[in-house]
């Protein structure tokens, strides 16, 4: 599955002036339909095709795609595709090439500029919070992973517990139950500092937390802060009985109702940094390509599926909506399909954090919004 390591790989994939040919494709859940994956990949690559034989275009150029639709047909022929999609970033000109597989479907397209296109890729990962899920009563714990709708077991750990207490032997009935507490307590330590450590190294999410109900508040009480603010949600469930399909129903709402939050709660913050009207908050495409222009972008929010045609300079980072020519330095500009994805690259370039809004919210009317850090200076 893919990793923030790609990711970051891919974001810095360049042409160098050759095209670099961005492809995605759909890869069906029924299995009858994926065998067709070659097919599906083709008729992306009939755009290609023409370009690959037109005269008029540079020979290191055609030559360059002929190589990196071989390369995919190559890769879709042997490669084991999971349902979902599959991106492809290729320009094998200059011996470039990725294959990702993506744990959603997106829609097949294909793009060729100088740099990647990125935007269904960050869109899909960011839909994905990784969740950890622990199933605890007083004397196990077992934990798995949950991202992109995969659970993967990871941990289990036991405790020690009271054997079946014989009431008529030495211990009186109150110490009986004094110790089994104390264990059980001392098993809810040991499993929150398991847990301390797995969100250490892994940097979850979220959390979600199950088991008996009467036992639950007490395992709770047993986290530390830290990790007491990362429960998304807690549910009811038999940790002797319970299976991944039973996990999956009880997290799924979960996850959901986590990220539809965390979307609600940075569109609420982005859109009072406009209305406080301070210059900390900007709202539409063309505001906010000035503001990635200028580095300002501290969180932007754009919304999903939108796409906007715009220019971007070939020599410095002005980015617009429209112009042949920079502002700032004046050379010449190049027109692109999605100028949301140049956005998109440019923010996340310095270190500014990017979200795809699905929700229907403000943010669907303007497209863009951004909060900044610095007021920004007049446009050229
Ligand atoms: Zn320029």
């Amino acid at each position: 599955m893919i990793t923030a390591e790609i990711v970051h790989r891919i974001l810095r994939l360049r042409g160098d002036g050759l095209p670099l040919v961005s492809v995605y494709v759909r890869v069906p859940t029924d299995p009858t339909d994926r065998a067709d994956l070659p097919g599906r990949l083709n008729s992306v690559l009939d755009q290609v095709e023409p370009m690959a034989e037109d005269k008029s275009l540079d020979r290191a150029a055609r030559l360059s795609l002929r190589g990196d639709m071989e390369r995919m047909r190559e890769e879709v022929r042997t490669e084991r595709w999971r349902p979902g999609a599959v991106a492809f970033f290729s320009c094998s000109a200059r011996d470039v090439f990725e294959a990702v597989q993506l744990p959603r479907a997106v829609q097949d397209r294909v793009v060729l500029d100088e740099t990647p296109w990125v935007r269904p890729m960050l869109a899909v990962l960011e839909e994905y919070a990784r969740c950890c899920v622990v199933v605890v009563d007083r004397a196990r714990a077992r934990v798995w992973e949950w991202f992109a709708d995969e659970i993967e077991p990871i941990a289990a750990l036991s405790d020690r517990t009271m054997r079946k207490p014989n009431y008529a032997a030495t211990m009186a009935e109150d110490r009986v139950h004094h110790k089994a507490e104390e264990l059980a307590r001392e098993h809810y330590r040991h499993t929150a500092a398991e847990l301390a450590q797995l969100h250490e190294a892994d940097g979850y999410d979220l959390l979600a937390v199950g088991g008996h109900r009467a036992e639950l508040p007490q395992f709770l009480d047993a986290l530390p802060r830290g990790l007491r603010k990362r429960v998304a949600g807690t549910f009811t469930v038999d940790p002797h009985t319970v299976d991944r399909g039973t996990i999956k129903q009880k997290v799924e709402p979960i996850v959901a109702r986590y990220m539809r939050d965390v979307d609600l709660r940075l569109v609420g913050e982005v859109l009072e940094s406009v209305a406080r009207g301070r210059g900390f908050g900007v709202l539409g495409v063309a505001d906010c390509l000035w503001a990635a222009t200028v580095k300002a972008v501290e969180t932007l929010l754009v919304q999903d599926g939108a796409m906007v045609a715009g220019v971007a300079c070939t020599n410095c980072s002005w980015l617009g909506t429209s112009g042949d020519t920079c502002p700032l330095c004046e050379h010449a500009t190049r027109h692109t399909e999605d100028i949301l994805d140049e956005l998109t690259r440019a923010v996340i370039d310095e270190s500014g954090s990017v979200r795809h809004v699905q929700e229907d919210t403000d943010i669907a009317e303007h497209l863009a919004a951004a909060s900044l850090r610095f007021p920004l200076p007049p446009v050229p």
